[in-house]
């Protein structure tokens, strides 16, 4: 007991040291989120008499379309599935709103997401999971937490339920994350390459750490050697544990879990869909762009080819390579490539016998096959003020979803399953990015490309900020001709 309280006592005192002091590496993550953070001043006009195509209706293109219009753009909006949302993939049922693969959102850290909100007088709804006790299963035993309880209260649970091990593991796991998120330059070292094999094969971070925090950030254990420290670091300090917060002016539950559901989303729509200058065409599927006679324009499935005077991309990477291949700029073509795709499978089920009557459970598990261990996460959210009524589990890779499917759930209690598709994290493309994109953006002309995994963690929020900074470059590119 005397140990733990001076070890806690000792990494406590380190913490708020460097805290007091702000020992802060000037391009270190938590630098480059507080820029991200900042409003972006979009010129309101520059634009005018332009006809731009935006390819795809997620976040990031129907924001992206908001501003364009803003700025006296003629917008066509091309959508290849029969609903806006993109991932969001949002449905409205009986006057309430949902989303089926997102869930969640931290207002006062997602500051461009918050103010659109307020733009439209959507008022965030915390949500019912915050200060229920929920699980993360640490191999043979449960770790019961509850979420958003914030830094210090996480430790208190820790304290009670973990051995000194798993506390030491813990707390070095802890540190070695700061010092990558705070006091180093974006971070160009991976997870494993931080935390070395011991802490990689730890308890501590398998079933803990792993659970909890790479679920957000979407890394499966394939990717500990190639997702950059810096990302992980980024959801614990700036999210999970909420130690660096971005928006003071917000509501007190704002700065707590609360719902994504599909209410933006239908909002942007139903006012871009009321401006005379903005066309949307949905089951449209983009299959080629093209530059004749300093004539662009793009292919359609149907046959069809519009003309205009500049295409914005905005799909996910390995959506928008093949598209913009003839057409693009080189460095955005090289960028581009640096994006694998993973698959995602969202379940939505009545199984409640791992997570019985708790409001969220994360797991490890290992795969029976490829005797690898794989990550999920269930939980009971609530979309709007109803409560949803089954449960989402959230399991990546294919073999993994076979797996899952095949030993950990009641098929015949599945009732239905979604695959988005996400773009995921490497030190390839996620280092340095606020830098290289603007590069690209500047040297963009006639073809643009935005999405959320642009920044950093790709959440609604990323993706609004940079439809932001891109429509900004390409008035401002425009303005200078
Ligand atoms: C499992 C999962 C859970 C998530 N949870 C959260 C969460 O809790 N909170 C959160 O903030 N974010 C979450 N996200 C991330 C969030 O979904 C994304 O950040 C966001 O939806 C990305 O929006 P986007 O517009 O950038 O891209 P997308 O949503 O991918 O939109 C791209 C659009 O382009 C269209 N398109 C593609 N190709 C073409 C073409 N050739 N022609 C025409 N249209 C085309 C697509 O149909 C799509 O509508 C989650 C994502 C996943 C997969």
């Amino acid at each position: 007991m005397i140990i733990i309280s001076v070890i806690l006592f000792v990494v406590i005192s380190i913490f708020s040291v460097i805290k007091i002091l702000s020992i802060e590496h000037p391009t270190s993550t938590s630098k480059f989120l507080a820029d991200d953070a900042l409003e972006v001043d979009i010129p309101k006009s520059g634009l005018k008499g332009k006809s731009i195509i935006v390819v795809g209706g997620g976040i990031s293109g129907l924001s992206a379309a908001k501003y364009l219009l803003e700025a006296g753009a003629k917008v066509t909006l091309l959508e290849k599935r029969q609903i806006v949302g993109g991932n969001n993939d949002p449905y409205l049922k009986d006057g309430k709103h949902y989303a089926t693969t997102v869930i969640v959102t931290l207002p006062c850290q997602q500051p461009h997401y918050l103010n659109l909100c307020r733009e439209y007088g959507i008022e965030q709804t915390p949500h019912n999971f915050v200060d229920l006790e929920g699980q993360i299963i640490l191999q043979d035993k449960a770790l019961s937490l509850k979420m958003g309880s914030g830094g210090w209260s996480f430790f208190k649970y820790i304290f009670k339920q973990c051995t000194i091990k798993e506390i030491i593991d813990g707390i070095c796991i802890m540190f070695l994350f700061y010092y990558q998120f705070r006091l180093q330059p974006e971070s160009k070292k991976s997870i494993k390459n931080v935390l070395g094999n011991r802490l990689t094969n730890s308890s501590v971070f398998t079933h803990v750490f792993m659970p909890w925090i790479g679920i957000n950030t979407w890394c499966r254990f394939d990717d500990i050697s190639s997702q950059p420290a810096h990302i992980f670091g980024a959801f614990i300090y700036e999210y999970a544990l909420k130690i660096t917060i971005r928006k003071k002016d917000y509501k007190k539950y704002e700065n707590g879990w609360c719902v994504l559901d599909g209410r933006l989303i239908h909002k942007l729509e139903e006012n871009l869909l009321q401006n005379n200058n903005y066309t949307q065409k949905l089951n449209t599927s983009v299959i080629g762009a093209f530059k004749d006679n300093n004539k662009i324009s793009v292919q359609l499935d149907n046959d069809t080819k519009l003309d205009c005077d500049k295409i914005l991309f905005a799909t996910q990477p390995f959506q928008a390579l093949p598209l913009i291949k003839n057409i693009g700029s080189k460095s955005l073509i090289n960028e581009l490539k640096k994006w694998p795709k993973m698959d995602c499978y969202v379940i939505l089920h009545r199984d409640l016998s791992q997570i019985k009557n708790m409001p969220w459970i994360h797991q490890t598990h290992m795969n029976k096959t490829t005797n690898k261990y794989y990550i999920t996460n269930t939980i009971k959210p609530i979309m709007s003020d109803i409560v949803f009524d089954c449960t989402i589990t959230f399991v990546y890779n294919t073999i993994n979803y076979e797996d899952f499917i095949k030993n950990q759930i009641d098929e015949s209690k599945i009732i239905k399953i979604y695959e988005p598709k996400l773009p995921i994290f490497t030190l390839d493309n996620s280092v340095n990015r606020n830098k290289i994109w603007n590069f690209i953006d500047n040297e963009c002309q006639d073809v643009y490309w935005t999405q959320a995994c642009r920044s950093g963690i790709q959440y609604h929020n990323n993706a609004i900020l940079n439809s932001k900074r891109v429509v900004k470059c390409l008035i401002n590119n425009e303005l200078s001709k």
